[in-house]
């Protein structure tokens, strides 16, 4: 059934407009003469018509094949009769209508892209470890400590005073650089088991950070570079780059986590989490400043961090030829490759400071 519209139309050969009466039947639309009107009443399917999208104050013109067009008299009766026909607004016309719909619309498509695409899931992880209690932390790091004792690592052998001589040095060195803000830390002593982790230091979460005695002993005498390596771990436990990692790599766990406050399952799967994970390049990049930021405040030169590199790459070097793989645990130190960007940075720091 069909009501009919009265219209003006343009038959797209003259620019003299007919009188015309507009039906739609099925799929097809009638442009037929309205009384009085001398012109050949035309057919046109419905696909074929390109109707206008309503505008806020424009006119109605619907196009139809070879420059033919039809044009509303009324708008309000065109809108109405179309509405009828089933040529209802689209969410899209009507979201259209309303600037501030589309501004909201822009400005949320814009933010959620660029969350995704340039910062995603750390931008989240960042967010989200904020909301975990710091004794989880601490929790996940007892286990880890474990864990890694059971695999990877023995009792220290240096004697005692050598221990309590860098534990000592590294704790001036937090004080001084962090007086009011350090973290929570511990530094455990460890000796590698069957030549795994080697010159290594590492930072758990909750604060504990191991450190090897292949790593003190990588370069005797010299306790600024393994100070500037401590300074290095501190980074990672201050900024909670492994909880930070642990969040990323399982995201909607910890979203469960943190709305139901049961880290249960979470703790049990982060030392295996963990000795798979690396750091992002921020994370090692931040830790390096860290890094920086702790030498200076006890008048360590960061150029010392340079000759540590040579050392660890030369160390590398040995490890391979032996057929060793060194890449024990990406959380370690040695796992972190001692790029040219890193080093350059310690030189650049090194150059700044004097
Ligand atoms: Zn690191």
């Amino acid at each position: 059934m069909s009501t009919a519209l009265d219209a003006r139309f343009f038959d797209g050969r003259s620019s003299r407009p007919y009188a015309a009466r507009l039906h739609v039947q099925g799929d097809l639309l009638t442009i037929a003469p309205a009384p009085g009107e001398a012109f050949e009443a035309l057919t046109v399917p419905l696909a074929q018509v390109r109707w206008p999208e309503r505008t806020r104050h424009g006119g109605r013109i619907a196009q139809l094949p070879q420059g033919a067009s039809v044009q509303a008299l009324d708008v309000a009766a065109w809108d109405e009769w179309a509405a009828q026909q089933g040529r209802a607004d689209s969410w899209v016309v009507r979201a259209q209508q309303n600037w501030r719909g589309v501004a909201i619309a822009f400005v949320l498509l814009l933010a959620a892209t660029a969350a995704m695409y340039q910062w995603g899931l750390p931008w989240v992880a960042r967010g989200v470890t904020a909301a975990v209690p710091l004794r989880v932390d601490a929790l996940i790091g007892e286990e880890v400590l474990v864990s890694v004792d059971q695999s990877l690592l023995q009792p220290s052998a240096l004697p005692p005073a050598e221990q309590e001589r860098i534990r000592r040095a590294f704790a001036r060195m937090v004080q001084t650089a962090h007086p009011e803000d350090a973290p929570a830390w511990k530094l455990e002593f460890r000796r590698g088991r069957d030549k795994q982790l080697g010159p290594n230091a590492l930072a758990l979460p909750g604060g504990t950070i191991i450190l090897t005695d292949e790593l003190v002993r990588l370069m005797p005498g010299n306790d600024e570079a393994v100070l500037g390596v401590l300074g290095h771990e501190f980074g990672h436990v201050r900024l909670r780059h492994a909880m930070r990692q642990l969040v990323q790599v399982s995201a909607v766990g910890f979203a469960v986590s943190v709305a139901f406050g049961d880290y249960g399952t979470l703790i049990g799967s982060a030392p295996v989490l963990l000795a798979t994970l690396g750091y992002s390049r921020d994370a090692e990049r931040e830790a390096d400043a860290e890094s920086v930021r702790l030498m200076r405040a006890v008048g360590i030169s960061p150029r010392t961090m340079i000759g540590f590199f040579e050392a660890i790459e030369r160390w590398r070097g040995e490890q391979k030829r032996a057929g060793l793989d060194d890449d024990t645990i990406g959380l370690a130190f040695s796992s972190h490759p001692a790029t040219a960007e890193r080093i350059a940075f310690f030189r650049e720091a090194a150059e700044n400071s004097n």
